[in-house]
């Protein structure tokens, strides 16, 4: 442990990300960023003895207990990684932006039931639940409520790195059928799309569109106001995006290719891909 892992992908004089620096004091937070690398993905990290145990989740977390995502566990992040959001820049690990797309407290939940019900745990259960392969645990977000289990898989085929667990939402009064993660993309922390923390010329061009609605004193109003125009500005967007969407795709492409060659070692996108295949095969089967 000990964020070597962590420290060793990264180089800290061109990446704002933080430093490897593992945390005295420990709570029990969780974060969900969404990450826009060269493929789209979601991680999910719970704070645990000083660090953050991390996974990436293609394709983000559900609400809807008949979805079991697949979510590989990666390298061990720095508790300040909590309110990372911006942007690593090119040709570093993990390139591209990065949203705080959901933050709150989790608690890890006994595997015995009393009453019928899941019971908080400790620290000490929840390492060993996690060296089961079976943690069970509560979340308290904004946007992810209620108790969860993260399962992992027993390495099936050959060449699995044996770091695949299954994300899934138990049943409970927070469940949500047909959960769609795509209905919210915006940052908890700053409001901001994916797009705005790219600096994405798209986004720039409805940012600086004229303010011509003067002030509004009454700040309920221009609450009311404000989630109008985001409401407006996205539904134009989605409109643009459809078109927009097989230029830029074209672009990242051509710039995979210049940077594979000088760089060899990002690993995190290629094992994004092979999960995606391998949770196809899962859903057919
Ligand atoms: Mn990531």
């Amino acid at each position: 442990m000990a964020l070597e892992e962590y420290k060793r992908k990264r180089r800290f004089e061109e990446t704002p990300e933080p430093p490897p620096k593992v945390a005295v004091k420990s709570g029990r937070r969780f974060v969900v960023q969404k990450h826009r690398a060269s493929r789209l993905h979601y991680d999910f990290r719970l704070e645990l003895d000083g660090v953050l145990l991390s996974w990436a989740v293609p394709k983000g977390p559900s609400l809807d207990p008949a979805d079991k995502r697949l979510a590989m566990q990666v390298e061990d992040h720095p508790v300040s990684y909590f309110d990372f959001e911006g942007i690593i820049p090119e040709n570093n690990y993990g390139a591209g932006s990065v949203m705080v797309w959901d933050v709150g407290k989790w608690q890890p939940l006994s595997p015995v039931q009393v009453e019928g019900k899941y019971v908080p745990a400790n620290d000490e259960e929840a390492r060993a639940m996690l060296n089961k392969g079976d943690l069970k645990f509560r979340l308290e977000g904004k946007r992810l409520k209620g108790d969860f289990a993260l399962i992992k898989m027993k390495g099936r085929r050959a060449g699995s790195k044996g770091n695949e667990w299954l994300l899934i939402k138990k049943h409970d009064q927070h469940q949500v059928e047909d959960y769609d993660i795509d209905q919210y993309d915006s940052s908890v922390l700053t409001k901001r799309s994916m797009d705005e923390i790219a600096g994405d010329e798209a986004s720039a061009e409805w940012r600086s569109r004229p303010a011509g609605r003067g002030k509004v004193k009454a700040p309920w109003l221009a609450d009311a106001i404000a989630k109008l125009d985001q409401k407006k500005a996205e539904e134009r967007k989605s409109a643009s995006s459809a078109a927009a969407d097989s230029t830029a795709e074209a672009k990242t492409k051509s710039k995979k290719k210049s940077s594979r060659a000088s760089k060899p070692a990002k690993s995190e996108p290629i094992e994004i891909r092979a999960a995606e295949k391998k949770t196809k095969k899962l859903k057919s089967a």
